[in-house]
């Protein structure tokens, strides 16, 4: 590729929304372009480092033995209906009419969809077990769209669907999936972290996600540094909400404040303004039980914590007495923000035990006071003192770490998530096969989802410095950059630059020359911000000595070449 023919356009400034490093950055280097909130065009370099993602994505879904497949964007409300998630799903789905009045959804998600193939193609437990995937744009309505790729509305996701006879074969197909997923981001050279997730609204046995760490990461992680046990913050702590069976009063909950001197604060505070990032609230009840709906009494506190409001609303799908509910459900059933949500007050026959803002939440705190009421929430408006580190052994009672130990705590951001959803969506569109005795069998599912877009803006919140990008390898919209000092007056450089791109270019590297008229520091600057791992520099001087100067993105100086080794240098 030459840079005179594509399509370079870096800026100097980045737009004043962009709040965090890969949003100012994939915009400064021309990579991503607003359409709308939440909405992108993918620019040509910003599309190149997708399809790489994409790529390594495919070859090991395919290696894994997962087929693809290509399901619409555009989907018939009736799936949904059948599914329940017609009524479940929220604000988050967007739903429109065509041109008859039909209902349709831009689909969030595909369970609907593979599901309906599944109960049509699958009769047989001869073709078990099965996994098919797509890579497809999405769309979520988010209630805040931010972070450019991080949390778009319209994104692009690779998500599989594994159908099996029995539940233990559908653990084998998760297990394959785990593994796919562990070599996916070790091939993208991500720092990650799988962690034990909660199963939610969902239900099922096991879930994972796949987290990039980074501290502009939306969720909270928590670890153990001396064995294998990881999990997202809100499996951490559920047990608490279960085992803590004292009802919190106003007072008490004053009590867990760390202004009052019997408490103690035992998890990390992170501050960032609350109402923008909580996502979900962790509801325990008592005596609530699966089938009926449970009542639950929500304390607001507002900015000065005083204990303003308390409302009342009905949630059903408790089980073991504790559910999650989306910010969106706490905004349909209480008609409030839940980022000013606080603990949970029960005056009335419900015996609400504890609340806990989860994912995504911007202020956590756990406290314990004295008579050893453990509370976990939000912080509610004071400015608290900023831990360094956390030890969350007293959130999580029944301790899920047999080896014990101190926790550690860090943020992360979710690029992976596998599900293990049993006959959740074959039971409800009654998508069956017959088993070796020609008895119709439910088929067992799972489910397995990977952001390629946020991939990218997770990766560069991983890699960047104060120049820009520093893409790693695997991902970066060109491997190597050329760049002639002199193109356009020295013929001996412009041919020791062609020779040299020829030669990348028959080796399958993938290699930009810029051939521009623009001045070095310019060009550099360019490719800095860009973030290509490999730049090479030819010039007269260097070529008087046969040399050219190769640098990679993070080295501080270059390294003088001979230009016949240089090709073999870049590989
Ligand atoms: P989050 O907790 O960040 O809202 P999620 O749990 O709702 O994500 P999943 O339903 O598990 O997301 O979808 C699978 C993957 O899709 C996620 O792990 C994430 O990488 C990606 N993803 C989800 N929502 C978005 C979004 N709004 N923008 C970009 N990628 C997203
Ligand atoms: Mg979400
Ligand atoms: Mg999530
Ligand atoms: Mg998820």
């Amino acid at each position: 590729m030459y840079a005179s023919k594509y399509h370079i356009n870096t800026l100097k400034e980045a737009p004043a929304e962009a709040e965090i490093k890969s949003h100012q950055l994939m915009t400064r280097a021309g990579m991503i372009r607003k359409v709308a909130g939440g909405i992108y065009s993918y620019m040509p370099l910003g599309l190149r480092v997708l399809r790489k993602i994409e790529a390594v994505v495919r070859e090991e879904m395919n290696r894994a033995g997962a087929i693809e497949l290509l399901m619409p964007v555009v989907q018939p409300a009736e799936l949904w209906v059948e599914s329940g998630r017609w009524e479940q799903y929220g604000a988050e789905l967007l739903r429109m009419k065509d041109r008859h009045q039909r209902d349709f959804v831009l689909q969030p998600t595909s369970e609907e969809v593979i599901t309906d193939i599944a109960r049509n193609e699958i009769h047989s437990w001869r073709q078990l077990p099965l996994n098919f995937y797509h890579i497809q744009t999405k769309f979520r309505d988010e209630r805040r769209p931010r972070f450019g790729l991080m949390r778009g509305r319209e994104f692009t996701m690779k998500d599989a669907y594994s159908f099996d006879r029995d539940e233990a074969s559908a653990q084998a197909s998760y297990d394959t999936m785990y593994d796919a997923y562990m070599r996916i981001f070790q091939r993208l050279g991500l720092e990650f972290r799988a962690v034990a997730a909660d199963t939610g609204a969902i239900g099922g046995s096991r879930s994972h996600e796949f987290q990039v760490i980074a501290d502009t990461g939306e969720d909270l992680i928590v670890y153990n540094p001396q064995s294998q046990y990881a999990a997202n913050i809100e499996l951490a702590a559920a047990p608490c909400l279960i085992a803590q069976r004292a009802a919190p009063t106003a007072e008490l909950v004053k009590a867990a404040t760390p202004a009052a001197p019997k408490c103690e604060i035992v998890a990390e505070q992170l501050g960032r303004p609350l109402a923008d990032t909580v996502k979900s609230i962790v509801l325990a009840t008592e005596d609530a039980d699966a089938a009926k709906p449970a009542t639950i009494w929500l304390l607001l506190l507002r900015g000065d914590h005083d204990l303003n409001e308390v409302k009342t609303g009905k949630l059903p799908g408790f089980e073991n007495g504790y559910r999650f509910a989306t910010e969106t459900e706490i905004q349909d059933t209480f008609g409030c923000v839940p980022g000013y949500l606080g603990p949970i007050s029960p005056p009335g026959p419900v015996n609400i035990i504890a609340d806990h803002t989860v994912a995504n939440m911007s202020d956590f705190i756990c406290g314990a006071n004295q008579e050893g009421f453990h509370y976990t929430g939000v912080n509610w408006g004071r400015d608290l003192p900023e831990p360094q580190s956390a030890d969350l052994r007293n959130v999580v009672a029944g301790d899920p770490d047999p080896q014990g130990g101190r926790l550690a705590i860090q943020r992360g951001i979710e690029v992976g998530h596998v599900f293990f959803l049993g006959d959740k969506y074959s039971r409800a569109l009654g998508a069956t096969f017959l088993e070796t005795d020609g008895k119709p069998a439910m088929l067992q599912m799972g489910c397995y989802g990977i952001g390629i877009s946020r991939i990218a803006a997770a990766a560069i919140e991983q890699n960047h410095d104060d120049k820009g990008i520093v893409w790693p390898r695997a991902i970066a919209p060109f491997e190597v950059v050329i760049c002639p000092m002199g193109w356009h007056k020295s013929e001996t450089v412009r041919n020791a630059a062609q020779a040299l791109y020829d030669q990348l270019s028959a080796q399958g590297v993938e290699v930009m020359l810029d051939d521009r008229d623009t001045r070095p520091g310019i060009m550099f600057a360019d490719w800095e911000l860009i973030g290509v791992p490999l730049r090479i520099t030819i010039g007269d001087r260097g070529l008087k000595d046969n040399v050219v100067e190769i640098q990679t993105r993070r080295q501080p100086e270059a390294d003088k070449v001979d230009v016949a080794q240089a090709a073999a240098v870049a590989l």
